[in-house]
C-alpha cells in the first residue's frame, strides 16, 4: 500500500518539494530504518556516518542561503525533510532539525554579517553544529529569566550557571546561551544570548542519562565555569536575548509539528496494513470492526489536516507573516491529537505494539517529548489565549 502521508504531500506541495521529499524519504527507508532497531538496542546516538551522509544530502543546509553554503531552500524544506525522516526516527530527524531551526535560526536571524560569515558555512555542511541554551534545571517554561548570568569585565562578560536539556550538545562546537543580563529590566528586556565555544576553558558538558525518548538524540547539559567572552560573542542586541529566542522557536515549533506528524503517518500506515492482516474469529481481519476503523479514519483525518495546516503554517513564516499564536497552536494540535491518537493505534495492534521491532513503542515515547518541547503545550495555551482575551 502506497503511505498515505505521500497521498496527501503530494497535492500540498509543488512538484520540485515533493521530489526532494522522495528523495529524502528513500534515503530514511534505505539508511535509517533497517538500522535503527540496532541503534536502539546498542543505545547509541546517532553514528557519526549518518550524520555525514545526511550532510553530504545538504540536510544540514536546507534554508541557510547559498551565499553561505546552504541549499538556498526555505521552511518548507524543513519541514519536509522532518515528515520523511520521523516517519522511522524522531530521533534522528531532530538532529539536523535542531541544528538548523534551533541552532543556525539565532544565527540567519540576529547575527552580524561577520558571525554568519564565521559560522554558517560549516553548520550549512553539519561539520559543525550549535545547540540551544534556553531551558536551565530551575527554567524551564519561565525561560525568560535565566539563572545563568553574564556579568561585563572588561571589554567582554564573564558568563556562569548552568544549561540543560540541550539538543545536539554531544555534537555542539558551540552553545548559544541565553544569560540574565539586567536583572532590573523590564521582562523580556533582561537577558542577552552569547555564542560560546564548547571546548572554551569553564565550559563543561555532559550527556544526560537516562533518557527514554529521542533515544538516538544527544540531550547535554553545559555547565558555564567563569567562562570569559568577548564583547563581539553576543547575538543580537544586549538585554534583547529573549527576544532572539522567541522568534527562533516559532520556527522550531513547526518543526516539533513536523515530527509529530511525521510519527502519526507511521502509526496510520501500521496499523492499516495491521488491521488487514491479523485475521480472527471466523477467519476474518480485524479491520472489519468498526471501532477499529474509527480509530484508523481518525488518524487519517488527523494527518491531512495536520499538513494542511502545518505546509501553510511554513508559508506564512518564509512570508514572516506567521505569528507567535499561530506557531504555537499547530505544535500543540499536532502533538497533542497525535500522541493521543498513537496510544488508540497500539490498541489496536494488540501485544505486538510492546516491542520494539514493531516500531509502535518508540514513536509513542517520542510523540511524548513533542508535547513539552519547545515550549509544553500547557505554557503554550497561556500565548494562544492572549488574542482570544483581546491582550
Ligand atoms: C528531549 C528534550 C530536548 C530538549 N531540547 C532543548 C534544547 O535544545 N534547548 C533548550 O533550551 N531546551 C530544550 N528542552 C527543554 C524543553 O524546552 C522544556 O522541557 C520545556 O520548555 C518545558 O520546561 P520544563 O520541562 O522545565 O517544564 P516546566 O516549565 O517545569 O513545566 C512543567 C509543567 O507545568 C505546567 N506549566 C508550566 N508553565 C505553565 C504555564 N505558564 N501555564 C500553564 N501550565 C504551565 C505544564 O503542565 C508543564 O508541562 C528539551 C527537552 C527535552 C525533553
Amino acid at each position: 500500500m502506497p503511505r498515505r502521508i505521500d497521498t496527501y504531500l503530494k497535492d500540498l506541495v509543488a512538484e520540485e518539494k515533493f521530489a526532494f521529499y522522495e528523495s529524502v524519504r528513500d534515503f530514511a527507508d534505505a539508511e535509517i530504518a533497517p538500522k535503527l532497531l540496532h541503534w536502539e538496542r546498542e543505545h547509541v546516538l546517532v553514528p557519526d556516518e549518518c550524520i555525514q551522509r545526511m550532510g553530504e544530502m545538504g540536510l544540514f543546509g536546507l534554508p541557510i542561503a547559498e551565499t553561505y553554503g546552504g541549499q538556498g531552500g526555505d521552511h518548507t524544506d524543513l519541514v519536509l525533510m522532518g515528515l520523511a525522516v520521523a516517519y522511522h526516527s524522531q530521533s534522528v530527524a531532530i538532529t539536523p532539525g535542531a541544528a538548523l531551526s534551533l541552532g543556525a535560526k539565532p544565527l540567519q536571524l540576529c547575527g552580524t554579517e561577520a558571525q554568519k560569515r564565521a559560522h554558517l558555512p560549516d553548520l550549512a555542511t553539519g561539520k559543525r553544529m550549535f545547540a540551544f541554551g534556553l531551558s536551565e534545571p530551575g527554567r524551564g517554561s519561565d525561560a525568560a529569566n535565566p539563572e545563568v548570568t553574564a556579568v561585563k569585565k572588561g571589554s567582554g562578560w564573564v558568563i556562569s550557571g548552568e544549561k540543560c536539556w540541550a539538543t545536539n550538545a554531544h555534537w555542539a562546537s558551540h552553545v548559544v546561551v541565553h544569560a540574565l543580563t539586567n536583572t532590573n529590566g523590564p521582562n523580556g528586556k533582561r537577558s542577552t544570548c552569547f555564542i560560546v565555544p564548547r571546548n572554551q576553558k569553564g565550559v563543561f558538558y555532559q550527556e544526560m542519562k537516562g533518557k527514554k525518548v529521542w533515544e538516538q538524540s544527544s540531550t547535554g547539559s553545559v555547565m558555564f565555569d567563569n567562562v570569559e567572552v568577548p564583547h563581539e560573542a553576543i547575538l543580537g542586541a544586549e538585554n534583547d536575548g529573549f527576544k532572539v529566542m522567541v522568534t527562533t522557536l516559532n520556527g522550531g515549533r513547526l518543526f516539533i509539528a513536523a515530527l509529530a506528524l511525521g510519527s502519526l503517518a507511521f502509526a496510520l500506515d501500521k496499523c492499516r496494513v495491521y488491521a488487514e492482516e491479523r485475521i480472527q474469529f471466523d477467519n476474518k481481519p480485524i479491520g472489519r470492526f468498526q471501532r477499529v476503523q474509527d480509530v484508523i479514519v481518525d488518524m487519517d483525518i488527523a494527518l491531512e489536516r495536520g499538513l494542511t495546516w502545518l505546509l501553510h503554517c511554513c508559508r506564512l513564516y518564509d512570508q514572516d507573516r506567521l505569528s507567535r499564536e499561530q506557531a504555537a497552536k499547530v505544535k500543540v494540535d499536532c502533538s497533542r491529537t497525535a500522541s493521543d491518537l498513537l496510544v488508540l493505534a497500539m490498541e489496536i495492534c494488540g501485544g505486538v505494539s510492546c516491542f520494539d521491532e514493531f516500531g509502535l513503542i518508540r514513536h509513542h515515547n517520542d510523540l511524548f517529548v513533542t508535547r513539552v518541547g519547545e515550549g509544553s503545550n500547557f505554557a503554550l495555551k497561556d500565548l494562544i489565549v492572549r488574542p482570544l482575551r483581546g491582550n
